[in-house]
């Protein structure tokens, strides 16, 4: 049966506790490939086992590489997958997901928080000043780290809106960032070291990954957050954010990466593995499930 929550229900005070509350995160910048087939199956496993609620978030903040149309292909694909979501943001249906360029709001509050308790600064460093001096990103995460020429600034309070600069969180250097994922076990990070001042704005006035996620898990009452292992270094980063903003803090279930044959990570962009074409070719849902390291449904 489907549990139609409606808007009331994102940005209100917790009321409900020790329910279950996961949700399906996708950006609509591309097709779905198999490794989000494995990431939100296991999403929908986990929630469905606790009888939980599962939320469809549609991450489509960027106007530069969000497209409506994949939005449609990806509740079209996850829907194929039978893959099911119980909570959207006006009793639309079973179809309806929250958008976050709807959401405009929240996460202009939450900057303003951060901005009046001075974590966060204006960074006006142009992309050749950072790419001739910073770091090289590691492994799988692409903020390089940032070398810190606007760190020092101290008039954040002058501003009225986040608009025109580039905003970043200033990470307490030294500081160990840890937690217990559920699925890989204790992870540790260091602050300065792992990863660097981040964006939580950008200064084309789209808020950052980091802060609109920690603002809707906040608000849409996530108590678990099943992604994918390429996102470990952003939790670390996520941690530092919600205890800024005062957010209860929720479980991570982070799943490891569909890789090929050759230990390569398929990427959003393989478009050979996309779903939709492998729907195409004939596959059905349980050997697409398969094929990305599931067991068969039935
Ligand atoms: N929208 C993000 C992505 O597609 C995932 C966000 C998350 O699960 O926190 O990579």
């Amino acid at each position: 049966m489907m549990v139609c929550a409606g808007k009331k229900h994102v940005g209100m005070s917790k009321t409900v506790k020790n329910a279950y509350r996961g949700r399906l995160a996708p950006s609509p910048t591309g097709l779905l490939h198999i490794g989000h087939a494995r990431t939100f199956w296991i999403a929908a496993q986990r929630a469905a086992e606790r009888q939980g609620t599962l939320i469809l978030r549609n991450e489509d903040l960027d106007p530069q590489r969000s497209r409506p149309e994949f939005a449609k292909a990806m509740i079209e694909d996850l829907r194929w997958l039978g893959i099911h979501w119980s909570e959207g943001p006006d009793c639309g249906g079973p179809y309806a997901p929250y958008s976050q360029s709807e959401r405009r709001a929240h996460y202009l509050a939450a900057w303003r928080r951060l901005r009046d308790s001075g974590v966060i600064y204006p960074c006006t460093c142009s992309r050749k000043d950072l790419a001739q001096s910073a770091s090289a990103p590691n492994d799988n995460d692409d903020e390089p780290i940032y070398p810190g020429r606007c760190r020092g600034r101290a008039d954040a309070a002058e501003f009225a809106d986040p608009k025109g600069v580039n905003w970043r969180y200033r990470v307490p250097n030294g500081a160990e960032v840890t937690f217990n994922d559920l699925s890989l076990g204790p992870r540790h990070y260091t602050a300065g070291r792992g990863f660097g001042d981040f964006l939580v704005w950008r200064r084309d006035d789209v808020p950052a990954y980091q802060l609109a996620v920690v603002v809707d898990d906040d608000a849409m009452r996530i108590t678990e957050v099943v992604r994918g292992a390429d996102l470990l270094k952003s939790t670390a980063r996520q941690l530092l954010l919600i205890r800024a903003l005062g957010y209860p803090t929720p479980d991570y279930f982070h799943c490891e990466l569909v890789r090929d044959a050759g230990g390569a990570r398929l990427a959003k962009r393989h478009d050979a593995l996309s779903i939709r074409q492998l729907r195409e070719r004939g596959m059905t849902m349980e050997e697409v499930l398969e094929m990305a390291g599931l067991r068969s449904p039935r």
